[in-house]
């Protein structure tokens, strides 16, 4: 039985708490501390509404996560084991300096990325190591979907499949119609960025950048549909080559329909995506903010959402008979499954499911080490039962060459 923080009640917060409800043997007290507290505040309501017989018991309260001594005071007050932190990448590491001044475990679904940098990587989370080391802490980092069972997969292709794994490549598409003109799945200012920036992959040894959207190929997503995918940098790419060294090539691969292109191409072509603020009526806004403001906020594209998401990770090499293989494993999840679950669309389901069960495996001991981890370091084995358990299938394809060289 444990006390939990979740912080952050968008799309995936969301998913988290109503997962966590669901899961009341390990989950028996927690807070959502979010910014605007009446977002909490429905999810509890929907809890109590969809959940009645859950035994967890929900609080919400507001906390601004951009600053320690406010978590400070925070986790000192409510004295939780973890935090969940399902706030944005830029509250990282105020986060962590909190749980480290309070004696706290951490998780999250997103790497730290500077507010006024559009940039993305591990050192500064890694950074922390020792210093969770020293106080007994765990720190376990991109516990969601990409990354997060991303991760996972590998580990699993690892322990079962591959003597030596030397090319893989994580596929993710949403094949799914919420019929707006253009919106993102989740917070549109973390996800433009990621796509507007430029390519990156790994080969021999080094990381070859690409202008954005530059690499493409038809890919066959197993029961959903062939879609052009394009070649995007993703965070999980940094820790899998380092904790698989036997990798010689790891690309990610996203679907990204005509329409959000040429929406995407005329928002970067007039300035709408930049970071860089400007003055507009003595205000300085960033207008990428702004076009936040107007977009569609990701949780209200549950409701009429249709379709699936497949994601999964193949890996070309070597197998324990010696003989060269490949093989892939993948989940696909029903947006309209979801909404009817969670009242969540898929994206966010996908993320949340992976980080509650992070959490569990942890509160429970089964993932316990002291330090900063990324998820495929673990056991992959009690994590993919526990996504078949909690709604997210685990299937594998054998010998079918998906990712083209
Ligand atoms: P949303 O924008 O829907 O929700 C973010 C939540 O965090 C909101 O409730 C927001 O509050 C709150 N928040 C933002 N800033 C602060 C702050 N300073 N203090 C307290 N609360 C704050 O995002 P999503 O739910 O879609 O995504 C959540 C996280 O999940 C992101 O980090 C995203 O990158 C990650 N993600 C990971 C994926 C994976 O597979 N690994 C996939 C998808 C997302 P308010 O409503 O007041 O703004």
């Amino acid at each position: 039985m444990s006390r939990v923080i979740i912080i952050g009640a968008g799309g995936v917060g969301n998913v988290v708490a109503k997962k966590c409800a669901q899961n009341d043997q390990v989950f028996s007290e927690v807070l959502i501390a979010t910014r605007t507290v009446s977002k909490a505040d429905r999810i509890v309501t929907q809890i109590h509404q969809h959940l009645p017989g859950s035994k967890t018991t929900f609080t919400t309260t507001s906390v601004d996560a951009d600053h320690v001594p406010a978590l400070v005071e925070l986790f000192n007050s409510f004295k939780p084991e973890l935090v969940i932190n399902v706030a944005l990448p830029y509250q990282d590491l105020t986060i962590m300096d909190a749980c480290l001044e309070c004696g706290v475990h951490y998780l999250d679904t997103a790497n730290y990325e500077p507010l006024d940098v559009a940039k993305f990587e591990y050192s500064w989370q890694w950074a922390y190591r020792e210093r969770f080391e020293k106080a007994g802490l765990m720190a376990l980092l991109g516990c969601g979907f990409d990354p997060g069972a991303t991760g996972v997969f590998t580990a699993h292709h690892a322990k079962h499949h591959f003597a030596e794994i030397h090319s893989l490549d994580i596929i993710d598409c949403n094949n799914g119609d919420h019929g707006k003109a253009f919106a993102t799945n989740f917070n549109p200012e973390i996800n433009i960025r990621e796509i507007t920036a430029k390519g990156r992959y790994y080969e021999n040894g080094e990381w070859i950048e690409t202008e954005p959207l530059a690499i493409s190929q038809d890919i066959y997503y197993p029961k959903v549909a062939t879609r052009k995918s394009f070649v995007l940098y993703h965070e999980e790419l940094e820790s899998l080559v380092l904790n698989f060294p036997t990798i010689k090539r790891a690309r990610f691969w996203m679907t990204f329909g005509e329409s959000y292109i040429k929406h995407l191409n005329v928002l970067e072509g007039v300035g709408m995506t930049s970071i860089v603020p400007i003055d507009f009526r003595g205000l300085k806004v960033a207008p990428i903010e702004f076009l936040k403001a107007v977009l569609p906020v990701p949780e209200s594209l549950a409701e009429n959402y249709t379709g699936q998401t497949c994601i999964g990770v193949q890996a070309k090499g070597i197998g324990h008979d010696g003989n060269e293989k490949v093989h892939f494993v993948y989940n696909v999840c029903d947006h309209a499954e979801t909404y009817r679950e969670v009242q969540a669309q898929g994206v966010s389901y996908t993320t949340g499911v992976p980080a509650m069960i992070g959490a569990a495996l942890m509160l429970t001991g089964v993932w316990k080490k002291a330090g900063v981890y990324n998820v495929e370091e673990f056991d992959p084995d009690p994590f993919i039962a526990a996504m078949n358990t909690w709604g997210l299938k685990v299937e594998e394809l054998a010998g079918i060459e998906l990712v083209k060289d």
